[in-house]
């Protein structure tokens, strides 16, 4: 038996609870292999599994954790063998199945990457699928021609999971950070990472209907959208793109027009890590490893352990988690 934290739906309210609660390996989900997990973490969407769902997750008991890293088990796929370390990110997991929050994880061997050289499971969670985010965001910025010096590179969401990250790694690629937050005393913390100047919130949730603003940003990940996304698509560079990573501020792009994208050739990617290819997964976790200085990352770690996730999963629903929670899941 071993710990995991279960959601259960109950019939009559409709309603959900999340508790630990002891089960066995044959409660465990079909897969090929079986994972001792030793951290997960907390991201927005495992927030609304560990609370009502929001249409996510399929079936109640419900185990959460959309993200963990530990040590193969067994396997009856040739990939992996007992003792590798490997981590998950994406493919629903935490979601559609059963998750990270739990002391043993079996899933399929696709889902799975070795953990690469230089990264252990905990420091692989204090990236988790916010930071492999952050990372593949980078890596389309620069696929399409961003390199240091082409000037200020906008992080909004910045004291969030995946913009703690982005700024991180822009900031120790040579890059001049403007990180975007509604929350003004985490300006140390931001600076800390990298930040080279803090832009409050405020100054870009007004919805303008100008078709452009001076050109300011070289490069963005957007963790936010709303009407930040609509005023920053008017803030870029001429000839530069904009990384849509999330939609913490909304699903739509408030006062958007064709203006950037006609008059500037401004470019907008969309990131997506849940069902990103194999091989660029393995290429960002590599890349991690390389371009996220482990102090920085160690100053954005708040340790957790599976009781305090119902709270924790509250808060970053709120917006309230700073930086990447890390969940030890035996402690
Ligand atoms: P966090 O909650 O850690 O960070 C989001 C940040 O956005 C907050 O910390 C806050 O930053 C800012 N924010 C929150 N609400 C608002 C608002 N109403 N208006 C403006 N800013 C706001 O979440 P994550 O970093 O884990 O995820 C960020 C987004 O990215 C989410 O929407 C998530 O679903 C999405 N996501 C997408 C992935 C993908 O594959 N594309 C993968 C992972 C996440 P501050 O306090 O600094 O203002």
């Amino acid at each position: 038996m071993f710990n995991a934290l279960v959601v259960s739906k109950d019939d009559e309210s409709g309603k959900t609870s999340a508790a630990v609660t002891q089960i066995g390996l044959d409660a465990l989900p079909q897969g090929e292999v079986t994972v001792s997990v030793a951290y997960s973490t907390v991201n927005y969407k495992d927030g609304l599994c560990i609370g009502p769902g929001a249409g996510l997750v399929r079936k109640y008991p419900h185990v959460p954790g959309i993200d963990f890293a530990g040590t193969v088990e067994e396997s009856a796929d040739a990939r992996y063998k007992p003792g590798d370390k490997v981590v998950l990110t994406g493919w629903r997991v935490g979601e559609a199945h059963w998750g990270g929050y739990s002391q043993k994880a079996r899933v399929k061997a696709d889902w799975l990457v070795p953990l690469p050289e230089g990264l252990d499971a905990r420091a692989a969670m204090a990236v988790g699928t916010a930071g492999l985010t952050a990372m593949l965001a980078v890596m389309a910025l620069e696929d399409h021609g961003l390199q240091p010096g082409h000037g200020p590179v906008l992080v909004t969401g910045a004291a969030g999971g995946v913009g703690s990250v982005a700024t991180a790694i822009l900031a120790n690629l040579g890059h001049e950070v403007a990180a975007v937050t509604g929350r003004p005393e985490q300006e140390a913390y931001l600076r800390e990472l990298g930040a080279s100047q803090i832009v409050a919130r405020d100054e870009l949730t007004e919805v303008t209907r100008k078709p452009l603003e001076s050109e300011m940003w070289a490069g963005c990940v957007d963790a936010v959208a709303g009407a930040m996304l609509g005023r920053v698509l008017k803030q870029m560079k001429y000839g530069t793109s904009v990384a849509a990573i999330g939609l913490a501020g909304g699903a739509a792009i408030d006062g958007a027009l064709i203006t950037p994208f006609i008059l500037r050739g401004v470019n907008l990617l969309g990131i997506d890590s849940v069902m990103q290819p194999y091989d660029n997964r393995l290429r960002a976790w590599q890349r991690i490893a390389a371009d996220l200085p482990m102090d920085k990352l160690e100053a954005m770690v708040q340790p957790a352990t599976l009781s305090d996730l119902p709270q924790l999963g509250a808060d970053i629903l709120k917006g309230q988690v700073k930086g990447r929670v890390v969940v030890d899941v035996n402690a």
